[in-house]
């Protein structure tokens, strides 16, 4: 009954005062909360240091992608209630005839076969990979057309509003924001230009390209749990060497899910800075796993960059 009187209330609002509903939009207000936790440690750490010079230092941020910068999914699209809200990279892919195993035209349905048996009987450790494995042959230029076009046409339109405002925020403020994602590193590099960052912060699943091509040789480590750990300290460490003399710190960690992204953020949380405290932002990640417990700040995002979707 309670819940009845509010979503009427909520109803009400919004037919009478659409614009003062929108701007007030309560279950999105975490964003300038985060922004503020985050800047604010990142004072702390230079108001801390020695003679409180702020090019000591070198402050990064580190994102999972899809579902956390992206509602849905690069590779697998993104369907609500049984509809396709817009499909997958990895459909689009073997659609083009990228694939030498699922051809263009009757391959689609086996593939999708092919992919629950690997995922739900074996892992995503073999899932995953398989992606921009069964790829193989095609030209890396030919999926990176693809995908660029994907973004730009559909998939930017998809991206959460508060995602964008606090990774918008980070990078103005010398914050560097880095993507380390389960999808096809070929795919998540084509969501660069759309965010406005450099190739290189978007870290995914990686095949080795021979002669412009993809092969099925794995780049480890594979993104995915506890090697996106592996991967967030292997690009701290190069940052490292890129800038001696100075300190790295990475202030916050963003994922969707506890499995995939868990580790990562944990990693990130249970650092020591030297002032202040690190952050993880889990985004509709539903009831924490046991060993995630009261470690991260819950938040719901629904509402997406492009208006009317
Ligand atoms: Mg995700």
């Amino acid at each position: 009954m309670k819940m009845k009187w509010r979503m009427a209330l909520a109803l009400a609002l919004a037919i009478c005062m659409p614009a003062l509903y929108q701007g007030a939009s309560a279950e999105e207000a975490h964003a300038d909360q985060v922004i503020s936790h985050i800047l604010g440690a990142k004072s702390a750490i230079i108001d801390n240091a020695e003679g409180a010079a702020s090019d000591q230092f070198v402050f990064l941020a580190f994102w999972d992608f899809d579902d956390t910068i992206l509602k849905g999914d690069c590779a697998g699209g993104l369907r609500i209630d049984d509809k396709t809200v817009y499909r997958g990279l990895t459909e689009l892919a073997i659609e083009s005839g990228y694939s030498q195993i699922y051809d263009r035209d009757e391959g689609l349905a086996r593939f999708w076969k092919d992919y629950v048996v690997l995922e739900e009987n074996i892992g995503p450790w073999i899932s995953y990979p398989f992606l921009p494995q069964m790829l193989r042959g095609s030209k890396a230029k030919d999926v990176s057309s693809l995908a660029r076009n994907h973004f730009e046409d559909v998939l930017q339109n998809y991206f959460f509003k508060s995602s964008i405002k606090i990774l918008n925020a980070l990078e103005k403020n010398g914050i560097q924001n880095h993507v380390i994602s389960a999808s096809p590193d070929i795919f998540v590099d084509a969501a660069a230009s759309p965010l406005g960052l450099p190739k290189e912060r978007f870290n995914g699943v990686e095949v080795k390209i021979e002669d412009g091509r993809l092969t099925e040789e794995i780049v480890y480590p594979v993104t995915w749990a506890k090697g996106k750990v592996e991967k967030l300290t292997s690009i701290v460490a190069a940052i490292k060497r890129q800038h001696p003399g100075k300190q790295v710190i990475v202030l916050a960690a963003f994922g969707n899910s506890y499995g995939s992204d868990g580790p990562f953020m944990k990693y990130v949380v249970t650092r020591r800075l030297p002032a202040g405290k690190p952050i993880g932002v889990m985004i509709n990640g539903g009831a924490p796993l046991e060993s995630y417990q009261n470690i991260f700040l819950k938040v719901e995002q629904s509402e997406v960059l492009s208006s009317g979707q």
